[in-house]
């Protein structure tokens, strides 16, 4: 009898693992407090991925498959993953070990050494999800300082040939679009809303609780909003590809009060667990794309395929070139605590307020507000990126480390310094106005940047620059907020940092 292990992150149902049943095969998934303790989880995330586990284990049993299920109450659960296994194997007499590779350090290690130090052999497997190897990045760079991200997200063009007109010339002869995609939400174009599956969660959420998980975050307990099955995943692709591709790109970095994900596609989730393939989600759009152009642009498909085989693989490659040092970097030694308002959205400041407030409500903000509202105010505050982190990694549904740590400590909070980005993602009110509507409501004047009333943006983000000049101020891409620092007159600087030193005093009361 073989063992075969599946985290609740492996949820792939076209791997080969599963293409017919075998007898001398049994599948082990199960919830533990291992999981849902090492740093506390909005509400959602521990119900989405246990709703995800345990559908997936039925539609495997449907197939025939044996698989063992064990449940967070499970009075036989150890709640330790390696406590688990080594009853099991025993139970069974089981004469193989086999695991699918982890996408986290902990894991990877963590079974890395379970596995060595079984009596009996082991194998691991890779999850057949991703469009490259663990260690692509890390050879595509060797030898250099910086990965920068668009030389990565041609080869991968290249490599998959994705959008490309021959081997090494991109499809319409240019590879980026960027430029055309920044508008800001008029509401001129009406915003589709998926509808929610109805699921009755309450059962679960008790059973959660009752077990003492510590979580955070609402729950609407008969409207679970998240898809998680396959057949729901493959349904809420098509959403996306026939309402709101044709306006991806275009309103990628808008951010509204009324509409919490604009056209973005909410698939993150039933990605990173693997319920998807990117290339499928790729090739859906593609496809899309190519069916219908008058409808959806190029402009729309590029800047969407680059999100996928561009960031969210570039992330994974970052994550295994730079782990486990990468947990601990903090290149501006950064060591404020996090605002309590982080846990409750009870701020002044609108866009926070929203930001933050939509995250607990639905374990989800998109990419702007992540990186030029929370991020930035992190970042412009001191905030230590440890406390930054366990923040985006228990708050979002979509959080699992190797994509929440790169894109947190790496691209928001440059705590690489400067691997990820080449300067960085701080604004002022300004940035903030032009993508949103949250300033024309807000008790704070963005227009300000000292006195009654002042955007705290706009003196942290000076103070920030400030503050910093030692580490920042030769960085050619960041010169102009040198110079407009020294063109600033004396009063108006004097006042704006002690301004900005104002606040970082009582940051819990902004
Ligand atoms: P869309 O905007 O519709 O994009 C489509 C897909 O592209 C996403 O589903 C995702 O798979 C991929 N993608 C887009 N941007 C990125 C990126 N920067 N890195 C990796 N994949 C990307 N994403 C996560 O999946 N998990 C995280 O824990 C996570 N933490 C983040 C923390 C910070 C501080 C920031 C700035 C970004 C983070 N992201 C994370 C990236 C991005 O914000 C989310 O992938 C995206 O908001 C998910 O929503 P969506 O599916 O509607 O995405
Ligand atoms: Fe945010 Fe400042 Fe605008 Fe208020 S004025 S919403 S705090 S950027």
């Amino acid at each position: 009898m073989t063992l075969r292990l599946i985290l609740g992150d492996q949820l792939n149902p076209q791997h080969s693992w599963f293409r017919q049943p075998d007898p001398a095969v049994r599948y082990v998934m199960m919830e533990l407090r291992q999981e849902t303790d090492y740093v506390r989880h909005h509400i959602q995330k521990i119900t989405g991925f246990f709703l995800a586990m345990r559908a997936f284990a039925a539609e495997l049993q449907a197939q025939g498959h044996q698989v063992h299920y064990i449940t967070l109450d499970d009075p036989a659960n150890t709640q330790s993953l390696t406590g688990n296994l080594d009853a099991l194997m025993q139970q069974w007499a089981a004469r193989r070990f086999e695991y699918l590779l982890p996408d986290e350090y902990r894991l990877d290690q963590q079974l890395r050494q379970y596995a060595q130090a079984l009596p009996v052999p082991s194998a691991a497997a890779d999850t057949e999800h991703f469009l490259t190897e663990r260690d692509t990045l890390a050879r595509l760079f060797a030898g250099k300082k910086t990965y920068l991200m668009e030389t990565f997200y041609r080869a991968m063009r290249k490599r998959h040939r994705i959008l490309m007109e021959t081997d090494t010339e991109p499809l319409t002869g240019r590879w980026n679009y960027d430029a055309e995609n920044r508008s800001r939400y008029d509401g001129a174009v009406p915003v589709p809303e998926p509808p929610p599956y109805v699921r009755d969660v309450q059962a679960l959420v008790r059973m959660i609780q009752a077990m003492g998980v510590q979580s955070f975050g609402n729950v609407e307990e008969t409207r679970f909003i998240w898809p998680v099955t396959r057949q729901e995943a493959l349904d809420l692709l098509e959403f996306f590809v026939q309402q709101c591709l044709p306006w991806f790109g275009r309103y990628q970095d808008a951010m509204v009060q009324q509409h919490w994900s604009l056209f973005h596609a909410r698939l993150s989730f039933v990605l990173n667990i693997k319920l998807l393939h990117p290339m499928e989600v790729i090739g859906r759009a593609v496809a899309a794309w190519e069916a219908e152009p008058e409808r959806i642009s190029i402009a729309q498909v590029e800047g969407f395929v680059r999100q996928i085989a561009g960031w969210r693989e570039y992330m994974r490659g970052v994550y295994w070139a730079q782990m486990p040092g990468y947990a601990s970097q903090n290149y501006f030694g950064h060591s404020r605590p996090l605002p309590a308002w982080y846990w409750t959205g009870e701020t002044k400041m609108n866009c926070l307020r929203h930001a933050i407030g939509q995250s607990l409500d639905y374990a989800y903000a998109h990419h702007i507000q992540r990186l030029m509202v929370t991020g930035n105010f992190a970042l412009l505050a001191g905030i230590d990126p440890a406390e930054v982190d366990a923040w985006y990694l228990g708050v979002y549904i979509d959080a699992i480390e190797w994509v929440e740590i790169t894109n947190t400590r790496g691209m928001s909070q440059y705590a690489d310094g400067g691997l990820v980005g080449s300067k960085p993602y701080v604004s002022t009110a300004a940035y903030i106005d032009k993508m949103s509507d949250y300033c024309g409501s807000c008790a704070y004047s963005r227009k300000l940047r000292h006195g009654p009333g002042a955007c705290p943006f706009n003196s942290l983000y000076w103070h920030f620059y400030h503050r910093h000049a030692e580490l920042l101020a030769r960085n050619p891409r960041i010169g102009f907020a040198y110079k407009t620092l020294q063109a600033m007159s004396e009063a108006e600087r004097s006042a704006t940092l002690a301004q900005a030193e104002a606040y970082l005093a009582r940051l819990d009361e902004l």
